[in-house]
């Protein structure tokens, strides 16, 4: 078992126990997973902290001007969890996380993203002392949500075969075992799609097993090569491009589709499997231009990002491969 699993406290009351903490208690949350999670207290915080995007020069004023405290609690998705751990890093304060829904694996991995100029870049290393797993503030988030969530693993699909061509063409470390073991996570979810689409414990838990193993897989190795690869570097693109947010999830299941294509690999299945757990990889507002745009300009984002080396490096995207993509994405 790894040591994170032995860390998430899981169950149907478990935030009452929140109320044993001693001393200042900074929550760090959003306004609509905080009145989620309301309801269900009888506690109050010292502080409420509002998080907002993780643009690096904005936080970093925020975090500044912040007073002690004894403990952070980040309770909400990906940008409350990574704002508590920022403020937990940079202030040296133990955190508990509460992810509200799992729709991304931020509240599980060391490293927290920021941005620079809308660019994400990995900082800091921070293990909570504790996460809070409530299957009924869960179940109580949109659903797409939390099915987006299983995206971050099934990118593994898409990011061993990567891995592998990186080690063969471009002579990185590669780790056979580590890729085996990877790979058995998406076997577990392809059996357990069904769970995951319908948002039960059971399939709650899959998600949140399988991020722990992936975390202890990437810390073994020392990075993330085993679950991020081209489809994040597409995710990454379609942010940069239009200066807008959308839901991780269903941008890396856009990566995962595309990029499975480019590599020719399994494409009907992991595409089945996308849309068993319900994955929108199709991205509502996502137009056909910057569906096209992303693809043919990727090579030379990844090129100007300095990112890591993968299908794109290799293979071309094609006038005919984009135009398949849009095909399959009913945008022609
Ligand atoms: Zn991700």
């Amino acid at each position: 078992m790894s040591e994170l699993i032995k860390r998430i406290l899981r169950g149907k009351n478990i935030l009452e126990k929140l109320k044993e903490l001693k001393g200042k208690v900074l929550v760090v949350s959003m306004e609509i997973p905080w009145k989620g999670v309301e309801k269900y207290i009888s506690w109050k915080p010292t502080q409420i902290l509002w998080a907002q995007e993780m643009e690096v020069s904005i936080i970093d004023g925020i975090v500044k001007n912040l007073v002690d405290f004894d403990w952070v609690v980040g309770i909400g998705g990906g940008v409350s969890c990574d704002f508590a751990k920022y403020i937990s890093w940079q202030k040296n304060i133990p955190l508990i996380l509460v992810p509200t829904i799992v729709s991304v694996d931020a509240p599980f991995t060391p490293s927290i993203a920021v941005r620079e100029n809308n660019v994400v870049r990995y900082v800091g290393n921070i293990v909570p002392e504790n996460i809070f797993i409530d299957y009924r503030i869960i179940k109580d988030a949109p659903e797409h949500l939390n099915r987006a969530g299983v995206a971050d693993l099934l990118s593994i699909h898409t990011a061993l075969w990567d891995w592998k061509c990186s080690a063969d063409h471009n002579n990185e470390r590669y780790d056979e075992q580590i890729a085996i073991e990877a790979e058995q996570c998406l076997v577990i979810i392809d059996n357990m799609a069904e769970e995951i689409y319908n948002v039960t414990p059971k399939g709650i838990d899959t998600i949140v097993d399988l991020y722990c193993k992936e975390v202890e897989l990437c810390n073994i190795f020392g990075n993330a090569r085993p679950e991020e690869g081209s489809e994040h570097i597409v995710a990454y693109h379609v942010e940069y491009l239009t200066k807008r947010q959308f839901l991780h999830g269903d941008l890396v299941g856009f990566g995962i589709f595309s990029m499975a294509r480019l590599q020719e690999n399994k494409v009907e299945w992991i595409t089945d499997l996308l849309k068993r757990c319900g994955v929108s990889y199709r991205v509502d507002g996502l137009s056909k231009d910057e569906v096209s745009r992303t693809l043919l300009e990727l090579k030379k984002f990844k090129d100007e990002m300095g990112l890591f080396f993968s299908v794109i490096d290799v293979k071309e995207i094609s006038n005919n491969f984009v135009d398949s993509v849009l095909y399959e994405l009913n945008l022609i």
